[in-house]
């Protein structure tokens, strides 16, 4: 049942329209979500910068105006005229003239009332200052009629009251429909409208009251919060969030996501495609038989013996290029023909080599298995009817697993531990270069390591006793496993691993892959390496 699901998803996968169709919705689904998400801090950003900049120039607006109207207060409290008469209204009117945001100035008793406006009646109804500080009162939104002259704020010392206009306040910045200035009081418990329509206060949303940012973005409005330098009260700007008009750079943004999806869903087709194709050529290739096995000999480090070799495969096309199977084996794991290269390579190794292994019995060819190879039973099956087929023993036939075969280590473990029953030897190939750990090494049921080639790569020519590599060989020693080094190109480095304890190499210093001849020729020749290297005929 799984392992149909499985089939059905993976052919789904190897089918380049839905893959491209795949690819392209994925890209520009993220592109869009990226440029939204881009835009949107963007608005967000100019959307409180606007009400920074707002708030700032407002607060120093108000405090020129609360400047001068004390300054004015003072001038008329420190002047000796008291009462309502033709004096009083000249310096009435001269403070109004002296302090461009004094609008109206009065004078107040129980008797009378005199203002330097005398055909307006706003300062003659009187209620009680809604701030009473030791010296000045305040009165705050003084009438709410819209008249853009009418007092917004009075202050008062004395007998005396000053008021600025509504136009003095709003003449700097415009507030937008739906913006209230606010005097809060009270220890922010009450607030009342200088400019505005009244607002709920504390606001109904939630916010942070002690944050010390000025700027607070609820979710739907903007809370702007001015310091003062009496603590008595706070001046608060409150703004609707403006709609989010989202920038014109966002219209072009959705075109251009759609156009890269596609180009990249156009991408994916065509690699898929030519994968695809690659796939068909390699079924094509196993078929017309341009796939080779080679051999690279391994050797007793000490003896210089060759112990076995390595079956390596090579695909020759007809017109001569080789593709190096660092390309060609990767597809064919993702695309399930590996079980058919797999099975070739051990028919074609047994046909090549079986005479041989027959006549040195302590010969050995080692396999290259891919992860899909060890996550099934099968590699046991198809190996023990070819072994009785030509009459080989199964420990002449070695496995080499990488890392990345483990990494279902149950499955595995009971696979790998099949095959050593029956026999056979278990390498770990490319050791290093994966995720295997000291304490998982020990449970896997396994013969040797074979140190990675870059690692060996790393002792350099003079083989210094640097890198990983003599780690990786003492921790192989301490759990009793064989070490083979791969990719042994100079003498130096030979040397260096075997007096570190490596029981056995291979290598371009040795030998390149050899065809079953080459190979054959060199067992027979007294199994000894001759002076000079055999070169790589494939
Ligand atoms: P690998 O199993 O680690 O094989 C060793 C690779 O190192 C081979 O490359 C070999 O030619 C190369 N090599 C050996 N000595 C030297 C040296 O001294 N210097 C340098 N520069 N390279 C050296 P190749 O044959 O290209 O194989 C590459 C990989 O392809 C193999 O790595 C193996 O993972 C995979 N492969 C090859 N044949 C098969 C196969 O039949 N089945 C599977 N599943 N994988 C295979
Ligand atoms: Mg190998
Ligand atoms: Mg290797």
């Amino acid at each position: 049942m799984m392992a149909a699901a499985r089939e059905t998803l993976r052919s789904w996968f190897y089918r380049p329209w839905s893959l491209a169709i795949l690819a392209a919705a994925l890209s520009v689904a993220l592109l869009l979500a990226g440029s939204l998400g881009v835009t949107l801090r963007q608005v967000q950003q100019r959307e409180s910068d606007q009400m920074n900049s707002q708030g700032e120039r407002f607060l120093e607006r108000l405090e020129q105006l609360f400047g001068q109207l004390r300054e004015g207060l003072d001038d008329l409290e420190a002047q000796p005229l008291r009462g309502c008469d033709m004096k009083m209204f000249t310096t009435l009117q001269q403070v109004s003239f002296s302090y461009r945001f004094v609008y109206e100035a009065a004078y107040i008793d129980q008797a009378q009332f005199c203002s330097n406006r005398p055909h307006q009646e706003a300062l003659s109804a009187i209620r009680p200052p809604d701030i009473k500080g030791p010296t000045y009162s305040y009165w705050l939104n003084t009438s709410t009629e819209p008249d853009e002259n009418r007092a917004a704020l009075m202050l008062g010392r004395g007998n005396f009251r000053v008021a600025t206009s509504r136009g003095h306040l709003t003449d700097m910045v415009d507030l937008s429909p739906g913006s209230s200035l606010l005097v809060v009081l009270d220890h922010g418990t009450r607030a009342i409208p200088v400019l505005g329509a009244p607002q709920a206060w504390p606001p109904s949303e939630p916010w942070s009251p002690f944050s010390n940012e000025p700027l607070q973005i609820t979710q739907n409005r903007l809370i702007y919060r001015m310091p003062t330098n009496n603590p008595e009260y706070q001046l608060v700007l409150i703004s609707p969030r403006t709609a989010m008009h989202l920038p014109a750079l966002w219209w072009w943004l959705v075109p251009a996501s759609l156009v890269l999806g596609l180009s990249i869903g156009a991408l994916v087709f065509l690699l898929a495609r030519q994968r695809q194709s690659m796939g068909g050529e390699l079924q094509g290739a196993l078929k017309r038989g341009e796939l080779q096995v080679l051999y690279q000999p391994i050797f007793d480090l000490r003896s210089r013996n060759c112990v076995g070799a390595e079956a390596l495969l090579r695909w020759r096309r007809p017109d001569g290029t080789l593709t190096s199977p660092d390309l060609f084996i990767p597809m064919a794991e993702d695309s399930g023909q590996i079980r058919q290269i797999t099975d070739f390579v051990l028919q074609r190794l047994l046909e090549q080599l079986g005479q041989l292994l027959r006549a040195y019995p302590q010969l050995y060819i080692s396999v290259n298995l891919a992860a899909c190879d060890v996550m099934v039973p099968r590699i046991g099956e198809v190996m023990s009817r070819l072994l009785a087929l030509h009459r080989v023993a199964a420990r002449q036939i070695a496995f080499e697993v990488t890392e990345r075969g483990l990494i279902d280590v149950v499955v595995a473990r009971e696979n790998l531990q099949a095959l050593r029953d029956a026999g056979h030897q278990v390498l770990i190939d490319d050791f290093g270069t994966g995720y295997c750990s000291l304490a998982y090494l020990q449970t896997l049921p396994v013969d040797c390591l074979k140190i990675d080639k870059a690692f060996i790569d790393a002792l350099g020519h003079d083989a210094a006793s640097s890198g990983v590599a003599p780690h990786i060989i003492r921790m192989a020693h301490a759990l009793e496993l064989k070490v083979i080094a791969e990719g042994i190109e100079h003498e130096a480095q030979a040397m260096y691993l075997s007096s570190e304890g490596v029981n056995y190499g291979q290598g371009w210093l040795f030998a390149h892959a050899l065809t079953a001849m080459q190979l054959i020729e060199l067992v027979t020749r007294g199994r000894h390496m001759a002076p000079r290297r055999i070169d790589d005929k494939a």
